[in-house]
């Protein structure tokens, strides 16, 4: 899978090659051919149909990764989860690929998605299929997200009514205190977080709205290396700029995963929220995986 970001233009595209972000040719929806003269539908009621999909596209033991390629291109593309054992954050999965020693930073991966794995083939078969089984593939799927970015490319390349098929989300990422300093501008590499980027990717989360599940592991660090780990570094304001954006966020599992406490004083500025918290501290290399 491969796309380029083409915003609204996709928005429209009704291909199944635009699903999960490709783009293709466009598919009309109707009329479909009833393709009675296969066995599929002559034989089997619509229920067994839909087990049939939701074997074939949906895994529920491994995740899809939703990954950016690194070329800068915009594109965005899809990896069954290959390293379920990992132990560290999400995000360190070598699914997102693999860590190019040298380059100084730690956070820059060569990745090419694999488009060659046929999850549409049964979604190309024809118009019935298609429309019989598009919203399995978005319903039967946990996403994984390594931060906001790849939520935005793939919420601009699809169209809005699959991207609110979407039942099962998952997003890792690292934040950086003080706040200031990344509040906005813009770099390739992961991580740590622009906050400005982290609103814009809760914004569309926030447009899901069948999603039933939603897990975030968050780790929060300071940047002075020497300060890293310490929690009391790390101040009101800049969990309350994190978790904020959160709150409008509805599924009946929320889950917040992070590494250091949340004091009363934040939750009390925050008021009510949807998600629940679970503090976690997960291995981290940080020889092999530097952060800026
Ligand atoms: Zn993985």
């Amino acid at each position: 899978m491969g796309s380029t970001n083409k915003g609204e233009e996709a928005a429209t595209d009704q291909s199944p090659e635009a699903d999960l972000a490709r783009s293709g040719p466009r598919v009309r929806m109707h009329p479909a051919n009833s393709q009675l003269q296969s066995p599929l539908f002559r034989k089997l009621s619509a229920e067994l149909r839909l087990l049939i999909y939701e074997v074939v596209l949906g895994d529920p033991t491994r995740p899809m990764h939703i990954v950016l390629y690194d070329d800068g291109s915009g594109r965005v593309g899809r990896q069954r989860c290959e390293d379920m054992e990992c132990p560290y954050p999400m995000w360190r999965h070598k699914c997102f690929g693999i860590y190019k020693p040298g380059d100084g930073l730690g956070v820059r991966h060569s990745f090419t998605p694999s488009t060659r794995d046929g999850l549409l083939a049964l979604l190309l078969t024809c118009r019935q299929i298609y429309s019989e089984a598009l919203e399995v593939l978005y319903a039967a799927n946990e996403f994984h997200f390594k931060g906001p970015r790849g939520i935005i490319a793939l919420y601009s390349c699809i169209p809005r009514s699959h991207w609110s098929l979407i039942h099962h989300v998952h997003i890792s990422t690292v934040f950086l205190s003080p706040t200031e300093r990344w509040e906005n501008g813009v770099h390739s590499g992961h991580p740590s977080e622009v906050y400005s980027v982290w609103d814009r990717g809760c914004r569309s989360i926030r447009c899901l709205p069948a999603l039933r599940s939603i897990c975030l592991d968050i780790i929060v660090w300071h940047s002075l290396k020497e300060s890293r780990d310490d929690p009391s570094m790390i101040s009101d304001q800049t969990l309350i700029r994190i978790l904020e954006p959160i709150k409008a966020i509805e599924a009946p599992i929320f889950e917040v995963e992070i590494n250091i406490p949340i004091p009363h004083s934040v939750l009390r500025s925050l008021g009510p929220v949807n998600f629940t918290v679970a503090v976690r501290r997960r291995p981290y290399n940080s020889t092999v995986f530097g952060v800026r």
